[in-house]
């Protein structure tokens, strides 16, 4: 018999219920004991969901993160939050996120707000995880309240548990020591908090732990391949089996690591290593157990599970009873229901399947598996109608758009002339003072704003009041703008609700869901769009609301887009072509507008690619190919245009010492990007790297409600200037104002501009 598991279920909960019991929570409008039910409430739920399989994860549930969680099982809490004396649910939370709801006035005068946990990527997904804090002193004590208060409501429910935790090495890999002391020190004292750990899962009477270790999918120097023999040599004396489980990626040189480790299964990514299966089978002791994520946890399409079967039973017949199959990684990545969308396209929707679907496709394997594909005909019937009614479909390939992408040629991707020339020429036209003012695009979204979008979409503003409404707040923008005295103005963005959900609205191949959210970080979701099909953009989607903000002032006006990469790392995308196809068809589409814009006189045009360093690979090994398609396809959509037309784009993120020769590669006019936060530090890439075009450092932090001063805007500048030719810097904030309050911003750019005339005067 081949069994069947779950590595790990979404808790946002179908209609986000997590979301808003938290933040209800967090306002301070309901109790504790009303958002500790609603997670009951939906671990049950998710429970019942999946009763279904031989093995169901418990543990997997997270009120905001499940390392943070780890943290607090093993008793790694920031020194600033120790001496907390509130519930631990509170202290969890100001960990998470500063500050603790209820806690604020029970304890304002002993324990109120704290600096946040700093927050990061989670692997190559788009979730991110409170980071670990160690220093040399860190002690681990471990707490098993929530694991096993969890484990015996899943057993009252009748579920057949398999707890999930991080594994020991990953959870040390993914933190970070604050005292720069070497983190595998750590490794004798955490090991004896999991070794106990095990040991109360054993007095459970817990047959099977799920530890994951993640980190052997990347690459690992040799003291961190010695920490997992270590480690797992330690942990094999427990009473409970382990199912080490891996995830996102092939194993690589670390194959024969995993396999030697002294546990009782192996999880592998059979989405991403599939080729490596024979050979993990042949490298794992006889006794062990092959679990095969052979269903793909972070994307929403159907399988092909009649394809699937193809390779899965020869394995099932090798390994008999040691085979379980699961999805490739936790199902946290995908949407919870696909039957809750009543609205998608019914060919679409029959292509895709969210958590609760690839569950049903997994039972559909297993029932393969274990009686034989005629007891399961009429569900691989109905698969195989599917996939191949995708293959087929007319919707999903565009003959046009491939004549197009066989076309492009190394022209596409270059500027008429050198960045010297074009600057120029810009120079003339622009007339722009020195250290230029600008912003990086969205202003407030403001309570009229979504008043008007809701309206709308409720039908209950027509399309011209919808546009007026826009207008007029694309009118105060300009009109804001101009009394601050900034030198090159945006429209404000008022049209979008989101840069990349408004552009893939308006482009052929892309569907949306109504429901189809993921947790990105705690309660916060996003919904990214189903990239389906060749992408071909029909009409302009942008030149109508540039122009009339044009038309409102005359200065400068940018002309705004979101970049090909971004559209694409924030999308559930095509699994039947490679990502760089996609990347640059969306680079085509994107390409059209911005000659659009120039056409309609448009002399600056700021492409984002906020999301550029997101879809970096795992593996360094692979960043250079990564590199190359990503930086094309951002500069065919950006060099079609003449000398004279100023390219703008902005990237908010602070990392980018390791990147910068790439993104001096795309050789945009000018680049925005994050550094406020650094005090300048960040600019430290610009002592080795001569980068050649121009630059504007964000001097005004968005993220922060404090208004920065104009002295300490000047200083920022000062700094930068020590390492960038002050002629090629301009003044901006670090990433779009649309979170931030007029009120915040209008005093906060005015000392922003006052800065940029102090330093005028000093050139
Ligand atoms: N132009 C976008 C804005 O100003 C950029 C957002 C971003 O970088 N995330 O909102
Ligand atoms: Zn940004």
């Amino acid at each position: 018999m081949a069994t069947t598991h779950n590595l790990g279920f979404p808790r946002i909960g179908a209609k986000r219920e997590l979301k808003f019991a938290l933040e209800q929570y967090w306002k301070g409008e309901s109790s504790r004991d009303a958002l500790k039910a609603t997670g009951a409430e939906l671990r049950k739920r998710h429970w019942k969901d999946q009763a279904h399989l031989n093995y169901v994860p418990v543990g997997d549930f997270a009120f905001y993160d499940q390392v943070l969680d780890m943290s607090f099982t093993l008793g790694n809490l920031p020194e600033r939050v120790r001496d907390f004396h509130g519930d631990t649910l509170d202290n969890y939370f100001r960990v998470a996120r500063g500050r603790s709801a209820q806690g604020e006035q029970e304890h304002a005068a002993c324990c109120g707000g704290v600096a946040a946990g700093e927050m990061t990527k989670w692997f190559d997904t788009n979730y991110h995880y409170i980071v670990p804090e160690f220093d040399a002193n860190t002690q681990f004590k471990l707490d098993t309240s929530r694991l096993i208060e969890q484990l015996s409501e899943a057993r009252a429910q009748g579920v057949n548990a398999k707890p999930v935790i991080v594994g020991p090495v990953t959870y040390l890999w993914l933190g970070k020591a604050k005292d720069d002391s070497d983190k595998l020190a750590l490794l004798p004292r955490i090991l004896p908090a999991y070794a106990a750990l095990l040991d109360h899962f054993a007095a459970q009477g817990v047959d099977w732990v799920q530890i994951d270790e993640p980190a052997l999918v990347t690459e690992l120097d040799a003291k961190w391949r010695d920490a997992f023999v270590t480690a797992y040599d330690a942990l094999s004396a427990r009473r409970v089996r382990l199912l080490l489980a891996t995830y996102f990626g092939r194993l690589q040189e670390n194959l024969s690591l995993a396999c030697k480790l002294p546990v009782d299964g192996l999880h592998v990514d059979a989405i991403n290593a599939s080729d490596e299966i024979q050979d993990i089978v042949a490298q794992l002791p006889e006794t062990a157990i092959v679990s095969v994520g052979a269903i793909n946890g972070r994307n929403i399409w159907k399988s092909d599970l009649n394809a699937t079967l193809q390779w899965l039973e020869p394995l099932h017949r090798q390994l008999g009873d040691r085979l379980w199959v699961a999805p490739s990684c936790s199902l946290l990545h995908v949407p919870v229901d696909l039957n809750s969308e009543i609205k998608l396209d019914a060919e679409i929707k029959s292509w895709l399947a969210f958590a609760l679907q690839k569950l049903d496709e997994l039972n559909v394997l297993a029932g393969a598996l274990n009686d034989g594909r005629a007891s399961v005909a009429d569900a691989l019937a109905a698969n195989a109608a599917a996939i191949e009614s995708r293959r087929q479909s007319p919707r999903v390939n565009n003959p046009t758009v491939k004549a197009a992408i066989a076309k492009i040629d190394a022209a596409h991707g270059k500027r008429q002339n050198a960045y010297e020339q074009r600057a120029k020429k810009q120079a003339a036209i622009l007339g722009l003072p020195a250290f230029p003012t600008t912003t990086i695009g969205s202003f407030p979204q403001t309570g009229e704003i979504r008043h008007a979008r809701s309206q709308f979409k409720a039908g209950e503003l027509d399309q011209a009041g919808y546009k007026a409404a826009m207008e007029r707040e694309i009118t105060r923008a300009v009109k804001e703008q101009e009394a601050l005295g900034l030198d090159v103005l945006v429209h404000g963005e008022a049209e979008r609700n989101d840069m990349v959900e408004y552009f893939g609205e308006q482009l052929d191949g892309y569907a949306f869901s109504q429901f189809g959210w993921v947790q990105s970080y705690g309660s916060r979701c996003v919904k990214p769009p189903v990239l389906f099909g060749d992408i071909s953009r029909p009409k302009a989607m942008t030149v109508e609301w540039i122009q009339y903000a044009a038309s409102q002032t005359n200065k400068p006006m940018k002309g705004m887009l979101t970049g090909p990469v971004t559209i694409l790392n924030w999308s559930f995308v095509r699994d039947d072509q490679p990502r760089s196809v996609s990347c640059y068809q969306l680079a085509l589409a994107i390409r059209e507008e911005v000659l659009d814009l120039e056409k309609a006189g448009v002399r600056v045009i700021q492409i984002d690619e906020a999301a550029l360093r997101e879809g970096l690979p795992l593996r360094r090994s692979q960043w250079n190919e990564y590199l190359r398609w990503a930086v094309e396809s951002f500069r065919i959509t950006a060099n079609g245009v003449q000398d004279e037309t100023q390219i703008h784009t902005h990237m908010c993120y602070s990392e980018f010492n390791d990147i910068i020769a790439s993104i001096a590669d795309m050789d945009a006019d000018v680049i925005t990007i994050e550094t406020s936060r650094s005090d300048m530090e960040l600019l430290d890439a610009f002592d080795e790297f001569r980068y050649p075009n121009q630059i504007g450092p964000g001097v005004y932090d968005i993220h922060s409600p404090n208004i920065p001063s104009q002295e300490h805007i000047v200083n920022l500048m000062k700094k930068a200037a020590e390492r960038i030719p002050a002629e090629r810097l301009w003044v901006n904030p670090d990433c779009g104002l649309k979170t931030r309050q007029w009120e915040e911003v209008i005093p906060a750019l005015k000392n922003m501009v006052a800065a940029a005339q102090t330093l005028r005067q000093s050139v």
